[in-house]
């Protein structure tokens, strides 16, 4: 088959790799319909995600169709039209008893290196390094998957594929990143990065009484996506400083929650930003922390602060004074898909949303490798790239 390969920093291929098999009895296999590019994925593609190796198949948003089920499947035919959670988990540890998909105790064959850099180790996700197990991605025709009778949500509508393939990531891990803020009327929500997950959050927001939303970023095509779905925007790089800005906004008082939705490779200006690139080019602090530590100083005293975006590792200067002293609540994690999928498929049914809002670019798989340069880049007003086999 055809599959999006990892080739080092900066390269992906598509290239013809072997099919995937049934490896054991709670396994599908699943034929690709529709496929996205993630930020997720373009941390590993600026190779700041450790334990990436040559030929690895990316890829962890996908749908399809069920091809072949082992016989500890029950639940699953061959025909049946799937979207698939990008955690893997088992449905049983103690973890899964708890929805903490993300954190399931079975599904990371490699939880020694995991529990080396974080603690603990956490779940299985498709396409994403060695360290959340080295399973083979979505970016391919075809996927094997693992505890086939836990995560794939089987589709009972005839929604096209790109209204129900952000089910997969996007659209559950923005709303809970709003959920972890527990709103309540009348609350001001400030939302950094207006890519998928941060046009995600802010929705979400909405969706769950959140009286004012506020997207930061600095890409008006981006900002303007955000403005027609119903939030105010601050553009970073037009006001003399994002919490000072949020202030001005808030009455003096600042947003009752804060969401991160940008992660390890943020960008700014000035020179707190040029010494965290210098410091993560270095390899002596693994993220560029900039709308976090602006997160925790923007927020309102005993508000919440929710990250959603990706961190690999250990950052600098973080504002612990600050959180102590100010009463303030962080609350974060590799989104708990499976909990997510019936509520928000229900929404997208129900018509309170409908996720197809963010995509931008439509590719053949073949062009896999120009769709990480878009998105990368944000060239061309990219806000998501969907690709089909
Ligand atoms: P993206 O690259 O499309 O969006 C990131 C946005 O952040 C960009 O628009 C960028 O301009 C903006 N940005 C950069 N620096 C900023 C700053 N200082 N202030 C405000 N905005 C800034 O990516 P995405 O797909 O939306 O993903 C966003 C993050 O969420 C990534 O870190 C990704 O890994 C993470 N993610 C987490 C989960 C999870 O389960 N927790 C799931 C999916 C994605
Ligand atoms: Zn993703
Ligand atoms: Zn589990």
């Amino acid at each position: 088959m055809r599959a999006t390969c990892w080739m080092g920093r900066n390269t992906v291929e598509v290239e013809n790799v072997p099919d995937p098999r049934l490896l054991n009895e709670r396994d599908a296999i699943v034929r690709v319909t529709s496929t996205a590019i993630c930020g997720s994925d373009l941390h590993l593609y600026d190779g700041y995600v450790p334990t990436m190796k040559k030929g690895d198949i990316l890829g962890h948003e996908f749908m399809g169709e069920v091809v072949e089920v082992g016989k500890g499947v029950t639940n699953l035919r061959e025909g049946d039209r799937v979207v698939v959670p990008f955690p893997i988990a088992c449905g049983a540890c103690n973890a899964c008893a708890r929805e903490q998909y993300s954190l399931c105790e079975n599904s990371n064959p490699n939880a020694r290196l995991a529990e080396k850099l974080f603690g603990f180790p956490t779940a299985g996700i498709f396409g994403y390094s060695h360290l959340t197990g080295g399973f083979a991605g979505g970016q391919a025709e075809y996927v094997r998957v693992p505890f086939a009778d836990v995560g794939p949500l089987k589709i009972e509508n005839d929604l096209p594929d790109e209204v129900l393939l952000f089910l997969t990531d996007v659209f559950p891990t923005g709303f809970m990143g709003a959920e972890l803020c527990d709103i309540q009327p009348g609350d001001v929500v400030a939302v950094w990065g207006a890519g998928p997950v941060g046009q995600f959050a802010a929705a979400s927001a909405r969706l769950l009484g959140a009286e004012r939303v506020i997207v930061i970023d600095r890409f008006e095509y981006r900002l303007d996506v955000a403005e027609r779905q119903g939030s105010e925007t601050l553009n970073y790089e037009r006001v003399d400083g994002v919490p000072e800005a949020l202030k001005e906004l808030t009455g003096g008082r600042g947003p009752d929650a804060c969401i991160d939705a940008v992660g390890l490779e943020a960008h700014f200006h000035g020179p707190a930003y040029a010494y965290d690139r210098v410091k993560q080019a270095l390899r002596q602090e693994t993220e560029r922390p900039i709308a976090l530590r602006e997160a925790i100083m923007s927020v309102r005293s005993g508000g919440t602060v929710s990250i959603m975006g990706v961190y690999g590792g250990l950052m600098d200067k973080f504002p612990i004074g600050a959180v102590m002293n100010r009463g303030l609540t962080i609350r974060s994690g590799q989104c708990h898909v499976h909990r997510y999928l019936r509520p928000l498929l229900q929404r997208i049914e129900d018509g309170e949303i409908d996720p197809s809002f963010i995509v931008t670019h439509r590719m053949k798989l073949s062009d896999a490798p120009k769709g990480y340069e878009l998105f990368k880049h944000k060239q061309d007003d990219c806000l998501k790239v969907v690709l089909s086999p």
